[in-house]
């Protein structure tokens, strides 16, 4: 049995739509006190007020860059200030644009890393005090299969951003681990989000040809796995990696895959 984690203070970075509002929505559910950050000011008020109207604690909206050091800063200050500290930071906000390796631009690969890799690095610098003041810090990043474990052609950049989520990870849980605070990553596998949508019917059929679940996942499958990384229980995993993808990165072929 998992002890209750309402009340405490959480926040989702690009957590307005997608996987962050479903990690947002399993929080808020369990009665937490979620902030969730994102650059569109009407969108995310209007993904604030309906995840409060679902009845269980409160969720609050601030406009946060989360490729800037500054802008997790704000966001990181804002929870703080809005719920009386910070004891989850789900660092949640990326972007994954398609572009074959043999036309990347420099522009393409900075914005990338700039949003996954410098954006998640600088939310959990700006989060370590108030995470060691809880006692009971919980760091959540949300990672992929992409880079990790697969690849995928046209996400070369966004594969190595990925990876390097994790690199991050083992190091920060190390340093993090005196401060009581647990660093571990949720590694989805094709989930349906609105930025999923935008690459189309056809990518959406061809990923669910490759999961033996045959189907996509939920944002709300990922929030239940970043839930249990802050509950009291698993105070004692750090710098590890969970999979949720239906089973995507297990076929050895295409025999296997046809045999399920
Ligand atoms: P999405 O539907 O496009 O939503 C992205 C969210 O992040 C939005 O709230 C967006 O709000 C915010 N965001 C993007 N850039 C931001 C920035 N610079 N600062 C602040 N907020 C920002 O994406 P998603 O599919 O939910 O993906 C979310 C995370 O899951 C990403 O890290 C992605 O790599 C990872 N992931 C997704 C899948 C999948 O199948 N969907 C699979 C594996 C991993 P604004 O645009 O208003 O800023």
């Amino acid at each position: 049995m998992f002890s209750s984690i309402a009340g405490r203070s959480v926040l989702v970075t690009g957590g307005t739509r997608g996987i962050g509002r479903g990690i947002a929505q399993v929080f808020a559910l369990a009665g937490a006190n979620v902030l969730i950050t994102g650059r569109s000011v009407e969108p995310g008020l209007a993904c604030a007020r309906e995840l409060t109207a679902l009845g269980g604690g409160r969720v609050g909206f601030v406009p946060a860059d989360a490729a800037t050091l500054a802008g997790n800063r704000a966001a990181v200050a804002a929870a703080v200030e809005q719920h009386g500290g910070l004891d989850v930071l789900c660092a949640n906000a990326g972007i994954f644009p398609e572009r074959p390796l043999a036309e990347l631009t420099e522009d393409d690969v900075e914005q990338v890393l700039a949003t996954n890799v410098k954006g998640t690095v600088f939310a959990v610098q700006a989060a370590i005090e108030p995470l060691t003041r809880s006692g009971r810090g919980r760091v959540i990043l949300t990672s992929s299969i992409t880079g990790p474990i697969t690849g995928s052609p046209g996400w070369s950049h966004y594969g190595a951003s990925k990876a390097a989520q994790l690199g991050f990870m083992r190091t920060a849980a190390i340093e993090l681990a005196p401060h009581r605070i647990t660093v571990n990553a949720v590694l989805p596998g094709n989930i349906v989000t609105e930025g999923l949508a935008e690459l189309g019917a056809g990518y959406r059929a061809s990923m669910e040809a490759a999961i033996p679940m045959r189907r996509l996942g939920e944002a709300e499958d990922i929030g239940h796995a970043a839930l249990f990384f802050a509950t009291d229980q698993a105070a004692y995993i750090t710098g590890q990696a969970l999979v949720v993808d239906g089973g995507q990165v297990l076929p050895e072929s295409l025999a296997a895959m046809a045999a399920g």
